[in-house]
């Protein structure tokens, strides 16, 4: 299958703990120490653990209060994005030695195309080495690599001998590759999934690989034809650079339709709270703000509002979406919100993606 796709060398750089590890490097007293980069109040949650913490199982996205219930002796540091961000700026230079096609995912990760590189390196594999060495070199921080034909799989490699190290899938060992990884490794298979997979009988890539694509799309709808071709190898996604968001929103559909305004503001908090989330991590903040609502009968309505100002924190976002939700009478009880920021402060100036150049097919392709 995969001898008919224009080959493609991908590299995914993955920070190994970064926000853990940046503090143990500023604060020699937390190095060999079980940290969590959060907040500890009962409503705190790790946003990420040091290697020494997650041996007791403490996890990002973990609760604070379970954390230190698996960890008793678990250190919090609160988390220093400017710092964070200072850092993963020298990272991105270094990638950009290499070549102008990087796709950041978040501070910490990033996708590299280096079919063509400046340094006329062939090997991928060398090329993350050097890369890895020096962001070590420079920042004093450790990475991982995962290298192969297409960003799926690069992706799913950079995790397998972290930390500190890199595994390449050669365009021959991709198809074994696959049909060997457990369903759960799957990029983009979540719990919900993998429990819907396994009652089909879907356990390992090859089981997946024995479905048709109808029957996928019939069990897994658009994912189904996503899920039949990446256990292929097949995976076109390009490798993005400066990926322009237009706006980053969440929401929550309930269990039970809700008409009580108190409830409705405490599912808001939550969403904003996710929302400022992610604006950090992608290092962005809005100026509109909309508030979705999806009443019980299935009727859509949005109410959105612009300020002056970029906002990024919770409070404010969460602010003005009660401004919305107050705007106006609800028509019915409700069944989802959902709040998005718009009007993004995504730097302009920065380069415009360029289309990758495919690359000839050639019989033994050099890794
Ligand atoms: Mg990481």
């Amino acid at each position: 299958m995969i001898e008919n796709l224009p080959l493609r060398k991908i590299i995914h750089i993955d920070m190994d703990a970064f926000y853990a590890s940046v503090e143990q490097l500023d604060n020699p007293d937390l190095r060999g120490k079980a940290i969590a980069v959060g907040g500890s109040s009962q409503r705190g949650v790790v946003s990420a653990a040091s290697y020494e913490a997650r041996k007791f199982g403490v996890k990002s996205a973990m609760s604070s209060v379970i954390a230190k219930r698996n960890c008793p002796h678990l250190i919090f540091v609160k988390p220093r994005f400017e710092r964070y961000r200072e850092i993963s700026q020298r990272i991105r230079e270094i990638f950009f030695e290499y070549t102008d096609l990087v796709e950041p995912l978040s501070l910490d990760e990033a996708y590299l195309d280096v079919t063509e590189n400046k340094k006329g390196n062939p090997s991928a594999s060398l090329i993350a080495k050097e890369i890895r060495g020096k962001i070590k070199k420079k920042t004093g921080l450790n990475a991982s690599a995962g290298i192969s034909v297409n960003k799926f799989i690069a992706k799913i490699a950079s995790d397998f001998n972290k930390p500190n190290g890199q595994k390449t899938v050669n365009p021959e060992e991709v198809e074994e590759f696959l049909e060997i990884l457990d369903i759960r490794k799957f990029h983009g298979v979540g719990k919900v999934t993998a429990e819907k997979m396994y009652m089909l009988g879907i356990f390992t890539g090859k089981d997946l690989k024995q479905k048709s694509q109808e029957y996928l799309t019939e069990k897994f709808g658009k994912s189904g034809a996503h899920y039949y071709n990446v256990v292929r190898g097949i995976h076109l996604s390009e490798v993005k650079p400066n990926r322009i968001r237009k706006s980053l929103g969440a929401e929550r559909t309930f269990n039970e339709n809700i008409s009580s305004e108190i409830f409705m503001l405490e599912r808001l908090e939550n969403i904003a709270e996710e929302i400022e989330r992610r604006l950090i991590k992608s290092n962005v903040a809005g100026k509109t703000i909309t508030l979705k609502i999806k009443y019980s009968d299935f009727t859509l309505q949005t109410r959105s509002k612009t300020i002056s100002f970029y906002v990024s924190s919770k409070e404010l976002i969460l602010e003005n979406a009660k401004e919305l939700l107050y705007q106006e009478k609800m028509k019915n009880s409700v069944r989802l919100l959902g709040i998005s920021l718009s009007n993004l402060n995504t730097d302009k100036n920065e380069k415009k993606p360029e289309g990758v150049k495919k690359v000839e097919v050639q019989l033994k392709f050099e890794f």
